[in-house]
Formats: C-alpha cells, structure tokens, sequence
C-alpha cells in the first residue's frame, strides 16, 4: 500500500501566515553564514541541511488521505486536501471519466468533508464514487453541505455516480482485495478510525478520537485495533499541557498519547496528524522530537527492542509500507 497525505491539518484550513513565513526566511539566512550564496548548487545543498521546519511545511488543508492498494484506489475524508487530490486525479483516468474510488468517512465535521465540493472527478460523468461510513443518513449529510445557502452547486449537479453503503462497525469487509475494519473513537457525534490490510500490511487511520484514560483497561480496544500496524496515522492536535488543561473533552490526542499506544501496539510507524490551526511548522517538528524522545524512554524502560519511527503528515508526502 502507498499512502499520500493530501491535507493533515484539523478544525479548519490553516495556510501559513506573513509571521511565519518570516521567521522561516530569518532561520535560513540567518544560518546561511559561510555559504557561497552565488553559487545555486551550494545553495541547494545548504536548503537539503536545513531542519524540516524551516525548509518544509505540514501544509495548511483539512484531513485527506489517498491510499492505493495496486489498482485499488481508497480516499479517507474528505477535507479540504481532496481538491488537490482530485486536481491530480483529473490527469489520469478521472479525467476522462474512467475513474473509481473507494471513499471512507470517519466523521461529518467540516474538516472531514468540506474539499467533496471541489474534487473536480465529481463532475465528470462516467466517474464512480463509493461511500462507507456507519452513519445511514450519510447521503443527506453530504447533499445538505451543498444546499444552496452554503453552496451554490447542488450535488444533483455532479455528474459522477456515487454510491452510499451504511457499515456495520462490528463487521469487517472487503474493498477489492482489501480488507476494512473500523472501530468507534470517542469524539463528538462519533468518529471512526479504519484498519486496512492489504498483502500483508496493515495501515490504521484514527483521526479525531480522544484518550482520557490511558491505562491497559481503558485503551485495550485501541491497543488490539492499532495492533502492529506497518502505519498508524494519529490525532495529535494538542499538547499534553493543553488536553489536560483546556481542551479536555474537545475529542482530540497528542503526540506523547500517539506515541504510547504505538509502542504498546508494536507500530512499526507512527504518523502525527489533524495538526492545531494555530501549530507552526517548528511546533510541529517539536512534536515529533517529543514523541521520538517518549519513544526512547519507554523502550529503555521495558527493553522492547522494536523502533517506532514518528513521522510527521506532511502535504504532499507519500509512503510506502
Ligand atoms: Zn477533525
Ligand atoms: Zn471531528
């Protein structure tokens, strides 16, 4: 399986501001002390040496991530990443309206849906669209984002066939050749994490769930379901200070939560996601140095040898299991 993160931010779009872009600037000149800055291979050389957060970012659009499976094609949520997605889906057999995807729902809150409007295959005609979720009215939910005091495209409009299939959370089903399982997060109004195995490898995408107890008793059912997945995508939206602060409640992890269940669940990666609006690209690297180093400490601890890499969800990143 390949998996590529079209958008990791929560909440809301979040594109990078004037004062971050700044600091950005300043890190890297201020850093560039002794580089030839007329020469553009050492300037290329110098960009490869900066740290992530200057040189990169997380990206600003809401949850989307694609998923293939060889000729398979799977989409989790449909935030506002799904427009990028879809811009580079209409290059291939979207395009000429030859393209099928399998597209699962985790949750109807905005930044789980908004990007459907503009995901350019939804107006191709010959297109198929396949929806799963276990919320029976999803259809309506989704016709109602497009009525027209919010939207000016009704979804009668789009020419591609969609189809709704209402799961039951306790059964596992096949996609293709993929096998889906899907498991109850806490979360307001409900929010659903997915298991998919394929070939071998598994990938566990649990976005928008909360973990207000963190002991064996409380976070079994996680434990089982995250169970050596090859990569665990993870709501890590706030830091520990904040979930025990002022956001309890608000359905949503941190890093450290991520990076203890994916040691107890023998992840072998461990990807942060569903990044604070607020989160600057430095906070975000900071977060994956602190999950590493959480990571470290409860192996030196227990003596279990397996590494969990962290990684960080990233627009545009893809990877391979
Ligand atoms: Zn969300
Ligand atoms: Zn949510």
């Amino acid at each position: 399986m390949k998996v590529t993160f079209w958008g990791a931010r929560g909440s809301i779009p979040a594109p990078m501001g004037q004062d971050e872009l700044r600091e950005k600037l300043k890190a890297a000149l201020l850093g560039a002390v002794g580089v030839d800055l007329t020469d553009r291979a050492a300037v290329d050389e110098y960009i490869a040496r900066l740290p992530q957060w200057i040189a990169s970012t997380a990206g600003g659009n809401t949850t989307c991530m694609e998923v293939r499976a060889d000729q398979t094609l799977l989409i989790l949520d449909c935030g506002s990443g799904m427009r990028l997605l879809g811009n580079a889906l209409m290059r291939e057999a979207f395009g000429k309206g030859q393209g099928e995807a399998h597209i699962l729902i985790s949750h109807t809150h905005w930044d789980h849906i908004q990007g459907f409007v503009f995901f350019a295959p939804a107006y191709v005609r010959g297109n198929k669209l396949h929806f799963y979720s276990p919320f029976p009215d999803l259809s309506t939910r989704f016709e109602d984002q497009q009525r027209e005091i919010y939207f000016p495209v009704a979804m009668d409009y789009m020419s591609a066939t969609r189809t709704w299939t209402v799961l039951d959370p306790n059964e596992a089903f096949q996609i293709n050749d993929v096998k889906v399982e899907l498991m109850l997060l806490s979360h307001p109004g409900g929010a659903y994490a997915y298991r998919l195995t394929h070939q071998g490898k598994v990938l566990v995408y649990a976005t928008d769930g909360e973990y207000q107890r963190m002991d064996a008793e409380h976070t079994a059912r996680y434990v089982d379901f995250f169970r050596d997945a090859d990569l665990l995508i993870f709501d890590a939206q706030y830091s520990f200070e904040q979930v025990i602060d002022e956001k309890r409640d608000w359905g949503h992890s941190t890093p450290k939560m991520g990076a203890e269940l994916a040691f107890r669940a023998r992840c072998k990666r461990l990807a942060l996601t569903h990044h604070d609006p607020l989160a600057t690209d430095e906070r975000l690297w900071n977060a994956v140095a602190e999950a590493y180093n959480y990571l470290a400490f409860r192996s030196r601890g227990s003596g279990q040898s397996l590494e969990t890499e962290v990684i960080l969800a990233q627009e545009g990143r893809t990877v391979e299991l």
